[in-house]
């Protein structure tokens, strides 16, 4: 492993969580119990949701969401290109088909509403969200076009706990809001992840299959409450634990410092880059409360990304892509057709992107030293290769 001088990310986890766990583990119960139902409320009452389900990672928190909903074969979903994989493969496990719509703008990469609405056909199910780095879509428009069309609205939060727009949370809007608690996630338990909705009947439906489509779990005949139990549908196993549990109730109540903490330091870098040329940084005056997971900026056109990210390595700064496009993956172009040019925007996007190094914990001299790297790296990326 590379020794980085400015890694991307890093943890934040403190004596709290090793303390939390270390007094699960001395419980002597470690699975589905008291822990995860305390955290499953806790999340409830912060997202400001009637019904939250702890599972075992984000995407099984997505997958979940496009059950509930109804997903199936035969159905659509519309979904942003500039996300991870796993946003889209929700979709395909349950058999429907992911239908790409384009991102709005260099400045705003979030779901074109406008392009969601010609995505439409009669086919379409759901349109999954992604409050991308963790700044809100306009979910305004989202939902406004999601009722005139009778279609049900998931969000893909992962990179927003925390996030809000006009006094909601991010992942309260749509009918089905998904949470990573990922490694590198504002709040992370290692893998983990959490399903919230307001919807009483998806949320029996989730409780169901997220163990088994039994109808009794084991913590309720261990209370007492239940004799038996009956299966009505093939469900999986999705629960978390409650070591991951009591981790993510101790990261739960750092969040909203550790997002204050991102807020600074992407204000710094903001100063420190904007009049750097052939830097753009997006989401300049995006609305609401941003979560603040991603530092991302934009290289311009022409100028060449790789020697840029080799020229940062060099200096000792680790940075990233997020995303290549999805539709383009071998596996959507194959299946689907998909080629060069259906969602311009967000392949122009995805081509030029670079996520610079974002954590709560991140000294305010390395993004001096980011900024600096920056700097003195662009110049020797004219040439597109
Ligand atoms: C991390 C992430 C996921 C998947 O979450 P896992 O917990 O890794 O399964 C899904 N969507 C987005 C946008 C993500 O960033």
């Amino acid at each position: 492993m590379m020794d980085w001088k400015v890694p991307l990310a890093d943890l934040d986890l403190t004596g709290a969580e090793t303390d939390a766990v270390a007094e699960t583990l001395r419980s002597g119960w470690i699975a589905m119990g008291p822990r995860t139902r305390e955290f499953e409320r806790q999340f409830a009452e912060y997202a400001g949701v009637r019904h939250a389900f702890a599972v075992a990672n984000g995407t099984a928190a997505l997958h979940l969401a496009h059950l509930a909903a109804g997903c199936g074969p035969g159905d659509e979903v519309i979904c942003p290109a500039l996300t991870f994989v796993a946003t889209a493969n929700a979709a395909l496990y349950t058999g429907a088909t992911p239908v790409f719509a384009d991102s709005r703008s260099p400045d705003d990469f979030n779901l074109d509403p406008r392009d969601v609405e010609r995505k439409l056909t009669p086919r379409t199910k759901a349109v999954t969200v992604v409050h991308y780095a963790g700044y809100p879509c306009d979910m305004e428009a989202i939902l406004s076009l999601a009722s005139r069309h009778g279609i049900a609205v998931i969000e893909d939060a992962a990179h927003a706990p925390g996030a809000a727009l006009g006094g909601r949370m991010a992942g309260a809007f749509g009918d089905l809001g998904c949470f990573s608690f990922f490694a590198n996630k504002n709040l992370t338990t290692g893998e983990g992840g959490m399903v919230v909705t307001n919807n009483d009947e998806f949320a029996e439906k989730i409780m169901r299959i997220r163990s088994h489509g039994m109808t009794t779990l084991t913590w309720d005949r261990h209370k007492g409450h239940a004799y038996s139990y009956d299966v009505v549908e093939p469900g999986f196993n999705y629960r978390i634990d409650e070591i991951r549990s009591a981790l993510g109730m101790v990261q739960l109540r750092n969040l909203d410092a550790n997002n204050a903490a991102r807020k600074s330091r992407t204000d710094r870098y903001r100063t420190l880059l904007q009049d750097v040329p052939g830097i753009s940084i997006p989401f300049e005056s995006a609305p609401g409360k941003s979560a603040h997971h991603l530092f991302p900026i934009l290289l311009g056109e022409g100028l060449d990304r790789r020697g840029f990210m080799d020229g940062m390595k060099e200096k000792g700064i680790q940075t990233s892509i997020h995303y290549p496009a999805v539709h383009l993956f071998s596996l959507y172009r194959r299946r689907f057709g998909h080629a060069e040019g259906m969602l311009p925007v967000a392949e122009s996007i995805a081509s030029r992107e670079v996520t610079l190094p974002m954590f709560p914990t991140l000294p305010m001299e390395s993004i001096q030293t980011v900024a600096d790297a920056a700097r003195a790296v662009l110049p020797q990326c004219r040439e597109s290769t």
